[in-house]
Parts: structure tokens; C-alpha cells; sequence
């Protein structure tokens, strides 16, 4: 079993003692005292009686730490003192369950080493009574180090270290693949972690690759390495008591993707079916100011992701910016039919990625996947409720983005009469463009319209893909059209869902219309996407209630 430890900051021992306890509550397993801030070096006796106090009266298992400044710690004291507080502590009455040890210092002098050795259990300590463990670890803040593989090998060489540690930033999600390998192919219990926000999925995953342990901090603000999640989150959010080792990962990929709603839906949906499965952000650097830059660098995580043997990785939202470069991978390697009006290639984005070879088996062949926009269906389905069919309806659209296309492609392909009106009024005309061959002759049609083209034609309903109205977007406060013109039976469709109730839908239920807000094609899309991975009906009412929860917040 991978333990939960709660790293605590140590400056006052009382407090430190009270978040332990609060620790214990939350659920974790042992805590780390990092006692760098505590303990001064040579002569400090309080912050001696401090640490002894600490290994006392914990109300659990406790790792005593005191971390070197050169590897992102607080104590710039000597080495030998900070050895005697260790030796005084593995031999005390109540000693600590481990000492937190840099690979560094123990390389640093023959005879801090044999202080050490005296301090911890091991095949050559004389001592009964000595049951504190050493655990030997390497840091680095920056990146991952060019002599990984190196330090590696270094850090087996510490016979008498019960357990290793090895964390490095993250510089994108690649970085901890590599850490994955090392925990499967370790020689004895090992914490591999990635630092930062690219190294998320390392500390969730731990269970998986069965990491001895993973750290998460008490609340937000007082985690002790950049990425950490909280106890919170690890538990309720991500379910790490639920991750074995056969756990299907699944992951929403874009930039940025700290506030998705979706890991909080798709998580929560598995557990209300019973699904093996955890959902991650996946943050993959996107450029705006160079799209190439930024499509090799999805194509090159998201590849890393499904061809990696031991991660399991079943599938994947992509949000912006990287619909396009889904559809057109998908497309190139035959993920996707060779069908111009399928919705993927027809609205030229995908948004959701089904792995069907379940990995286990190899070689990976790429085309063993499916692709599908549930964008289409999260504007279809809502709208069909409204309108009963699409046939010969009038639809307004405004906005000619991916949004826009996705909505001009759900109602014009099922027979609708689709105007667009947008800002940049080429990309409308290339959306119309685009899409206009792969009508059926018979069926629907889509145009770009004129702002006089609202009130002469009288809409069925009315669909912004616009950010207008989307609190910090561009237009906070504003509606994108005047409803006072639309006919009673119109329905207003907001894709916009921050805030729940937009200008838009604001002045259309003041006037009585039927509306439609984003939450709901949130959900409707999200469920597609859930469904195309379980096969299992989406609890979509969990979904909703939990969406709606989070914004009104
Ligand atoms: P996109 O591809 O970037 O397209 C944005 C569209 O909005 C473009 O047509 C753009 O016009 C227009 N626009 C941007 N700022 C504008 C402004 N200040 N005034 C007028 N027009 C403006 O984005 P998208 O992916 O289509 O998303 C559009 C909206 O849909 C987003 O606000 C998002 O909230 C919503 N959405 C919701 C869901 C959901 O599940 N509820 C899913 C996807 C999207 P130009 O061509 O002139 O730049």
C-alpha cells in the first residue's frame, strides 16, 4: 500500500503537532516533519528539544527532515550538527519512523556516515532498540537531472537505506514516465515524485507504480513543494485509495487545465459507477503565438501518454488549444474514417479520445482508437430537446470558431436552415466554406448572415459561441444580441457558462423565452465523453449538480 504523508513545515512544535493531528483526521498515513526551519545547527538545543518533542508526541508515524538549503530546504547549518540532532533522535526513547537523509551529505564524509549508520536500522546495527529508518533522497528544483540514471544507481549503492526518494521538476508530462520505469523497476521501497504542476499525475499515480509514498499538503497554501495536492483532493477528488495497479488513466489535456470542471465530473462519475479508472489534468505548453510549436508539443505528450506500456492510459478530453491538432493526428493515423462528413473531420476539431487496445497488448497500434467532437452532441442533444427536430429550422449562430462549427455542423447536418454572423467575417465564410460540400443536397444549409438578418428571419433559436458575456473574457457584462426582436417561441442557447446565468440568458428569461445555459452542454458533452469510455450510462445528474455546485461558489 502507498502511504499518504503530510509534509508540516515546523516553526512552532505545538502547531506543527496540532496539523499532524489534523493530518491523522484527513486520513494520512504518517507525516514528514521538516524541521529545516526549527533546528539552527550547532548549540540550537531548543530546536534539539523541539525535534524530540516532535518524534514524541506525534500522533503518527513521523519522518524527521531537515532539509539541506542547496536542496531546496531551509537549514544552512553545518552537516556534522545536523547528523548529532539525528543520531539523538533514531536513539531516543520515542525515535522517529524515518530520517530523511540527502544523497549528497552522505556522500559527502566517511565519517558522518558511520554517525548515521548508528542513528538507523540496518544489517550491520548492534543495537535492538534502533528501529528508525533511513530514507536516502535526491532533489532537484530545476529539472530532471542530466545524471539521473547516475544517481540512481548512486542511491542503490546506500545498503543501509531502507528506502530511496528521487524528485525532480517536471518539465512536462514526459518527465514522469521516466519515473514510472524507476518505481517499476526498483530494488527496494522508493518515492519517485515529479515537482511542479506538469507533475501531478506522478504524485496521484504512485499507487499504480507502487510508490512507497506520496506527499500531500495539509491545505492549500502550506504545501512544501511546488504541485502538491492536498489531502483533499488526493482522497475525494482522485480517489488514491481506489488506484491499484490496473487503474485506467484518463486525463483532459490542453493548457491551462488547473480549473477544468472535468476531472471533478469524470472522477466522480467513475466512483458512482464503480469504474477502475482516475482522471487527471494533463497540462500540455501551448504557444499562442506559435500554433506549430504548440501541435508538436501535444502530439508529442499525447503520444508519449498512449504508447507508454505501464501507464494505462484508456483515454482523454482535449480542451483548447488543441481540438485541431487531435482531429488531424487522429486523421493521420487513422483514427478517424476516411469520411469527409464525419463529425471529427467535418468540424475539423476532436475533443475526446478512446484508447481501444487497452494497452495491455502490444506492439501499440495508434489506429486502434476512436475520436469523436462531443461538442456536437453537447449542442444537439440540448437544442433537439427544445425544438423536437431539426428539420427546416432557422438557426442563428454567433461566433464562426470551434464552438460555432461544432453547433453549425449539429443542426445543419440534420436538415436546419444555420446563419452564422461573426466578427471577423472571413472566418465565418470559411466555415461556411467548409462545411457547405458535405451537406446532403436535400438537407440543411449554412450561410453567414448580416446583423439585419436577426430580426428578418425570425430564429428558431439563437446560439452564442462567442465569449461575450464569460466572466474575465473579453465582454464581461454584455450580451452578444438584442433579444427584444426574437420571436416568442425562440430558444436561447449560451454556451458560455461562467457565470450560470449570462446577460444573454439573463434578458431572454425576462422576456420569457426558453434558454438553454452552458452548464448543460457542459454536462451533455461530458457525458458523451464518459460513455464512449465506460459504455455505462453517464450519471449525468451528478454531473449537473456538481457543475452547478463549483460556479455558483
Ligand atoms: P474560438 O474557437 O476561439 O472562437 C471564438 C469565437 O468568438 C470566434 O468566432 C471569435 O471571433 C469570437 N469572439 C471572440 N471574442 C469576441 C468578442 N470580443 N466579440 C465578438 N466576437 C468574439 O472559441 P470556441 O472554442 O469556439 O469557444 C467559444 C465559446 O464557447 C467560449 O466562450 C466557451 O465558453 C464556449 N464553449 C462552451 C462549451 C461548453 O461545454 N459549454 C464548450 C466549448 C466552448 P473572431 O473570429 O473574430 O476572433
Amino acid at each position: 500500500m502507498t502511504l499518504l504523508c503530510v509534509p508540516i513545515m515546523v516553526e512552532d512544535v505545538h502547531a506543527a503537532l496540532a496539523d499532524a493531528e489534523q493530518a491523522r483526521l484527513a486520513g494520512a498515513d504518517i507525516v514528514e516533519f521538516r524541521i529545516d526551519a526549527l533546528f539552527q545547527g550547532e548549540g540550537d538545543t531548543e530546536g534539539e528539544a523541539g525535534a524530540l518533542r516532535l518524534c514524541a508526541e506525534s500522533p503518527l508515524p513521523c519522518i524527521i527532515t531537515c532539509r539541506d538549503a542547496s536542496e531546496g530546504g531551509e537549514y544552512s547549518g553545518d552537516d556534522a550538527a545536523k547528523i548529532a540532532l539525528y543520531e539523538r533522535l533514531g536513539t531516543s526513547d520515542k525515535p522517529p519512523a524515518y530520517l530523511d537523509l540527502e544523497l549528497a551529505l552522505w556522500k559527502r564524509s566517511a565519517n558522518l556516515r558511520q554517525k548515521v549508520l548508528l542513528a538507523v536500522t540496518h544489517s550491520g546495527q548492534v543495537r535492538e532498540d534502533v528501529t528508525t529508518r533511513l530514507i536516502i533522497s535526491a532533489h532537484d528544483f530545476n529539472g530532471r537531472p542530466n545524471d539521473l540514471l547516475r544517481i540512481v544507481a548512486d542511491l542503490r549503492e546506500v545498503e543501509a537505506a531502507a528506502v530511496h526518494k528521487i524528485a525532480y521538476r517536471a518539465r512536462s508530462l514526459r518527465d514522469n514516465l521516466e519515473l514510472f520505469d524507476l518505481l517499476s523497476e526498483r530494488d527496494r521501497p522508493t518515492i519517485a515524485l515529479c515537482m511542479g504542476e506538469f507533475g501531478l499525475m506522478s504524485r496521484v499515480l504512485a499507487p499504480k507504480f507502487g510508490g512507497f509514498l506520496t506527499f500531500a499538503s495539509l491545505r492549500d497554501e502550506s504545501a512544501t513543494a511546488p504541485g502538491q495536492p492536498t489531502i483533499h483532493d488526493l482522497l475525494h477528488l482522485y480517489r488514491f485509495r481506489a488506484i491499484g495497479k490496473d487503474t485506467k488513466v484518463y486525463g483532459v489535456i490542453g493548457w491551462p487545465v488547473s480549473h477544468s470542471m472535468s476531472p471533478l465530473v469524470h472522477n466522480a462519475g467513475f466512483e458512482a459507477i464503480g469504474w477502475d479508472g482516475v482522471y487527471l489534468p494533463l497540462p500540455v505548453v501551448a504557444d499562442s503565438n506559435d500554433p506549430a510549436a504548440s501541435d508538436s508539443s501535444f502530439r508529442a505528450s499525447f503520444l508519449a501518454l498512449v504508447e507508454n506500456e505501464r501507464v494505462h492510459f484508456h483515454g482523454a478530453s482535449v480542451t483548447i488549444p488543441f481540438k485541431e491538432s487531435l482531429a488531424r493526428l487522429a486523421f493521420e493515423i487513422g483514427m478517424v474514417p476516411n469520411d469527409p462528413a464525419y463529425i471529427v473531420n467535418a468540424t475539423g476539431a476532436a475533443n475526446t479520445f478512446r484508447d481501444d487496445l487497452h494497452k495491455h497488448v502490444r506492439p501499440p497500434d495508434l489506429d486502434d482508437g476512436v475520436v469523436i467532437n462531443s461538442d456536437v452532441e453537447g449542442i444537439e442533444s440540448p437544442l433537439l430537446e427544445r425544438l423536437d427536430h431539426f428539420t427546416g429550422k432557422q438557426i442563428f449562430i454567433l461566433g464562426a470558431g470551434g464552438a460555432a462549427r461544432a453547433a453549425a455542423w449539429a443542426c445543419a447536418s440534420r436538415g436546419s436552415t444555420v446563419l452564422v454572423r461573426n466578427r471577423t467575417s472571413s472566418t465565418a465564410h470559411r466555415l461556411v466554406e467548409d462545411l457547405t460540400p458535405l451537406l446532403a443536397k436535400d438537407g440543411g444549409r449554412v450561410s453567414v448572415a448580416d446583423d439585419a438578418d436577426v430580426e428578418r428571419l425570425k430564429p428558431d433559436a439563437v446560439i452564442n459561441c462567442t465569449p461575450i458575456g464569460m466572466a474575465g473574457g473579453p465582454a464581461e457584462g454584455d450580451s452578444p444580441i438584442d433579444v427584444s426582436t426574437l420571436p416568442d417561441d425562440c430558444v436561447v442557447f449560451d454556451t458560455v457558462y461562467n457565470p450560470l446565468e449570462t446577460p444573454l440568458l439573463k434578458s431572454a428569461r425576462a422576456r420569457g423565452l426558453r434558454t438553454i445555459d452552458g452548464v448543460e452542454m457542459f454536462v451533455t458533452q461530458a457525458a458523451a465523453q464518459f460513455e464512449l469510455w465506460t459504455s455505462q450510462p453517464a450519471p449525468v445528474e451528478l454531473f449537473e449538480r456538481i457543475v452547478r455546485e463549483r460556479l455558483a461558489d
